[in-house]
């Protein structure tokens, strides 16, 4: 086969998975191309919601202030089950701008829509020099000890062409033509329920606070559904279950789902415009594995959880960054191919964690009638987004612990968690995120080959969080991971730091 081009990474699926990967590569340097089958991003308002770790990272990438433009005047959050948006509530699970984890992170969370925060991403990487391409579908690939060669279809002319890559990146979706053209396995619960998805406009002052993001689980007697207002002006959306055994999409024509739309804010007099009409099924799988040789299975590709939770795209954003600083460390030569096991080593674990704490909260609430000893333990979604640990052979982790996740609240510092945060004046441990740093306030370390940023802790507080004392050091990985720390310095530190890196990337 004849090679039309040549690129570093070909990163399939321009979702908010493919295009974090594009971006979090381009700004290292990396030759990408970026494609996608659709004639563009998404229009629709589908993973609402961004959360403290996922705008640690947004911000190394340039993109967090235009993220948050897209939910600017919403400041507060509603989430509660009932029968209609007037109610009865069943349950509320929040109510208003209540964030407890404020304190665990300079930035504050984005209640920003998908069809925002794509295109802000698609800018960027495009700024930092990736090329993505859309009406562009991988057909095929093959790779072999050297790359991955791909077949591509250009869908506007029907011209076909290959293209040669170092490594690709299947951010292609739930389905994932690349997972399964490698006949990596999934595991889980499968398919939980499936919805007509239903994107309107209509005008709810009556039962909406537009200065708050609304999403209610509704059980009524006449459907099970979720409604998710947009930040787009009278645009909603509202996902209805049906049995597919039973019904089809042609059962639910214009006139259809605007009586269920009435019943759903019980505004008896309610007269949507439908926008459209799609289907999609909610499901629980994870893949057995991340990683088939030069391929990385991102996003939903990786794993298919629930949206009960919104850590779907969420997720998404962070398998992209990691992929990306990883194969940018290897493609630039700072770090051996042994660094990309870290990948499924770190990601796989979380990506079931997402996925059965999700499943617990779909039952819960919208399934009751599931719960067992066979639905996964409810999961802690603090620690989930910012206790998780790292285990791979990218951390030193120096105890015997083996809990996969810690209190964010009362952070340890060890090697594997993400850096605790201490405000240090008008600054914090966050915002050296992005590339290799020591963090220390020790002049002793200052010639190790990273960034040593000037630090003072006049309450003592970096020292104690960090657990390095006055003397010591922690080194944080650019996703912001400890990845070794010590109490005291060595004799030669900035030596010791360079053994620590040469273990760390093989
Ligand atoms: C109706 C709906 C509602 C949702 N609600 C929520 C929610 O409330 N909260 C939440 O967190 N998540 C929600 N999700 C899930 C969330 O949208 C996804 O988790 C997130 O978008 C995953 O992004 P991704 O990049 O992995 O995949 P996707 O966004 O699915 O992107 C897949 C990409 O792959 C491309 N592609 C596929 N095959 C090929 C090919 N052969 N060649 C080229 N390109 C290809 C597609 O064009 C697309 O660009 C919802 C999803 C849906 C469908």
């Amino acid at each position: 086969m004849t090679t039309d081009e040549r690129v570093q990474v070909l990163v399939v699926g321009a979702g908010l998975g493919g295009l974090s990967a594009t971006l979090f590569l381009a700004q290292r340097g990396v030759r990408v191309l970026g494609i996608s089958k659709h004639g563009g991003t998404s229009t629709h308002p589908r993973a609402t919601g961004q959360h403290h770790r996922t705008m640690e990272l947004l911000r190394t990438g340039g993109v967090a202030d235009e993220v948050l433009q897209g939910s600017e005047g919403v400041d507060g959050l509603v989430i509660k089950v009932a029968e209609s948006l007037r109610g009865p509530v069943l349950h509320t699970i929040v109510h208003d701008g209540e964030d407890p984890a404020s304190a665990l992170s300079p930035e504050r969370p984005g209640l920003s829509g998908q069809e925002h925060v794509e295109p802000v991403l698609l800018d960027r990487a495009r700024a930092l020099g990736a090329d993505v391409r859309f009406r562009t579908e991988l057909t095929s690939f093959e790779q072999d000890g050297t790359g991955v060669t791909a077949r591509l279809l250009d869908r506007t002319t029907g011209r076909s062409s290959t293209v040669r890559a170092d490594y690709l990146v299947a951010a292609d979706g739930a389905h994932s033509p690349v997972r399964q053209a490698l006949g990596i396995e999934r595991t889980g619960r499968g398919r939980l329920s499936s919805h007509i998805g239903i994107v309107f406009d209509a005008d709810l002052d009556d039962v909406l606070a537009h200065d708050r993001f609304t999403l209610f689980y509704l059980r009524n007697p006449a459907f099970t559904g979720v409604f998710v207002a947009s930040n787009t002006p009278r645009r909603n959306a509202m996902a209805v279950e049906y049995d597919p055994t039973r019904e089809s999409p042609a059962d639910y024509p214009p006139s259809r789902c605007a009586e269920l739309l009435r019943v759903a804010t019980g505004l008896p007099d309610l007269e949507p415009e439908i926008v459209e009409t799609t289907t999609w099924e909610m499901a629980h799988w994870v893949s057995t594995r991340l990683r088939d040789g030069r391929v990385f299975l991102v996003g939903d590709a990786a794993k298919v959880t629930p949206p009960t939770g919104g850590l779907g795209g969420n997720t998404a954003i962070g398998d992209g960054f990691d992929i990306a600083w990883k194969l940018a460390a290897v493609l630039r030569g700072e770090a051996g191919p042994g660094l990309l096991d870290s990948y499924d080593a770190e990601r796989g674990p979380y990506a079931r964690l997402v996925a059965d704490g999700s499943l617990n909260n779909y039952v819960r609430r919208m399934a009751p009638h599931l719960a067992g000893p066979d639905i996964p333990d409810p999961v802690d979604p603090h620690q989930l987004t910012l206790g998780y640990r790292c285990r791979s052979r990218a951390v030193l982790i120096d105890d015997d612990d083996p809990a996969p996740m810690e209190d964010p609240f009362q952070p340890s510092g060890r090697p594997g968690f993400r850096a605790p945060h201490v405000p240090l004046g008008d600054r914090s441990p966050a915002d050296f995120f992005g590339d290799w740093t020591l963090i220390t306030l020790d002049p002793a370390w200052r010639d190790a080959p990273v960034r040593v940023p000037e630090l003072a802790d006049p309450t003592g507080e970096l020292a104690r969080r960090f657990g390095i004392g006055a003397r010591g050091a922690s080194l944080l990985r650019p996703d912001g991971v400890v990845a070794w720390r010590t109490a005291e310095p060595p004799d030669d530190p900035a030596g010791a730091v360079r053994d620590v890196l040469a273990r760390l990337l093989g």
